[in-house]
């Protein structure tokens, strides 16, 4: 297992600085979590309260499926380690990022009273694992932002079982995005599509007629 958390590290380590310099994960918002082992459920995850612009290999730690620290020992995990929890037992996530960029959480607020985010017509939704063309709206779950991080890891584990259609991606009101993928190219893809659809429906002009 070293070898997988060791290139684990380095490859979040790079996904922080990339995101941190496209100003997603700013001032020691977001985390980060890899699937190290299925059987049993071994996550690498970042650490609790450090810059993702400047990760080092010590600011991650190693959490079973309870949420609870298995290596290397003192770093406390992310608040929000039991949603990754559940998105690679529920979702079959191979990796896990979760960010906090101005556009998500913009747009964020306005789909919260509905639950959700509609985004339909645009090429770059086929970057979305599951979508072929861009004739298709895609409806991106809002969940109201809380403190209450193991009432809403419940919630998502129940939603997760009738996911359907939905994409690979939530959105929690005034705080930000959670993407996932097979692996952490894949879940890197999948923030970056959805931060481009998100930019894009915010700063569309409205139309009148
Ligand atoms: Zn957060």
């Amino acid at each position: 297992m070293q070898d997988v958390l060791a290139a684990g590290i380095a490859e979040l380590m790079d996904t922080g600085r990339d995101f941190h310099r496209r100003g997603w994960s700013l001032g020691t918002s977001s985390n980060y979590s890899v699937v190290a082992g299925r059987d049993p459920l071994r996550l690498l995850i970042t650490a609790s309260g450090f810059d993702k612009g400047r990760l080092t290999p010590s600011q991650f730690v190693v959490v079973d499926d309870s949420g609870a620290v298995v290596a290397p020992g003192p770093s406390k995990p992310s608040a929000e380690t039991m949603l990754h929890v559940v998105l690679a037992e529920g979702a079959g996530a191979g990796a896990v990022l979760h960010t906090h960029s101005v556009w998500a959480t913009l747009l964020s607020e306005s789909g919260v009273a509905e639950g959700r985010l509609r985004i339909g017509g645009y090429e770059m939704l086929k970057g979305l694992a599951g979508v072929h063309t861009h004739e298709t709206v895609v409806e991106i779950p809002v969940f109201p932002n809380t403190q209450d991080i193991p009432a809403l890891a419940r919630r998502l584990e129940s939603e997760l079982r009738a996911w359907g259609a939905r994409p690979p991606g939530f959105l929690m009101a005034g705080h930000g995005l959670y993407a996932w993928g097979r692996d952490i190219a894949e879940a890197r893809r999948h923030i970056e599509v959805f931060e481009f659809l998100f930019e894009v429906v915010a700063r569309r002009p409205s139309v009148t007629v």
